[in-house]
């Protein structure tokens, strides 16, 4: 299967099986019972045989290391990438997400930000790439329990609800995001987004990540010397304009962090 074909395949699937298996995820996950007998399924497209373990975060951007960890921020616990996974079966884990990774990887390594820029075939792609992140961390927000928060530790009445409700409390809200990440999957055109996806180069040793579902997401990474900022939904008029956004932000966020 060609590169393009592997494309093909996964705005096929997004299409085709996306009702069920938002349908399904929805009732598992946050209208069915609390105590409701689910059967695992590939949260791409459904199957239940050959299931495995998809990364959320690949294992190439957080450089396998198993300390690496993310503090999810509605209870502020950190959570560790190395096992943050997805059920999907293997035909989407293996021959689906894994040939879009390698892609993706060679990609980002092969181009020197000095001497060349990434063609428009290789900058749509990665926004298909990251969406992927983006819907991949939305269902993790919907299959992970709340639990516990960081200060006020296990809250029995809450610890049941998803982290998901835990964050925009309105089941809407969380579906008609969820859907609209799986269709952003699902749009073969790219060409209008080309603005709200930026890349730098970076002198930075480890690798810092940030995402908030649905609206924009912070990859730094030092083996390849780049750092790349998507906006999942917002458009720009010109480069000034992302940049200035993406300062801010990455300010903010780093401040909050220290
Ligand atoms: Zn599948």
């Amino acid at each position: 299967m060609s590169f393009d074909e592997t494309l093909l395949q996964l705005r096929l699937i997004a299409r085709k099986k996306g009702k069920y298996v938002m349908n399904k995820l929805f009732d598992d996950y946050l209208t069915g019972a609390f105590d409701k007998e689910r059967t695992i399924s590939c949260l791409l497209c459904g199957s239940e045989s050959n299931i495995t373990k998809e990364h959320v975060l690949p294992k190439w951007v957080f450089e396998s290391d198993p300390k690496r960890t993310f503090t999810t921020d509605v209870n502020q616990l950190p959570q560790k990438y190395i096992g943050t996974t997805l059920p999907m079966c293997s035909t989407c884990n293996t021959d689906i997400l894994n040939t879009l990774e390698l892609y993706i990887q060679k990609t980002i390594s092969e181009v020197d930000l000095k001497t060349k820029y990434y063609s428009s075939e290789n900058w749509e792609n990665i926004i298909r790439w990251l969406e992927t992140i983006d819907y991949k961390f939305q269902l993790m927000d919907i299959t992970t329990k709340f639990r516990a928060h960081k200060e006020a530790g296990y809250i029995p009445f809450l610890a049941d609800f998803s982290i998901a409700e835990m964050r925009d409390f309105s089941i809407r809200t969380i579906k008609s995001k969820a859907r609209l990440s799986l269709k952003r999957i699902s749009t073969k055109d790219k060409s209008k987004r080309a603005n709200s996806l930026i890349v730098g180069t970076t002198k930075v040793k480890t690798f810092n990540y940030f995402h908030k579902s649905g609206q924009f997401i912070h990859l730094e990474l030092p083996k390849y010397n780049k750092v790349f900022f998507y906006f999942f939904e917002r458009e720009f008029e010109d480069d000034d304009d992302i940049e200035t956004e993406v300062m801010e932000l990455i300010k903010s966020v780093y401040e909050v962090d220290e």
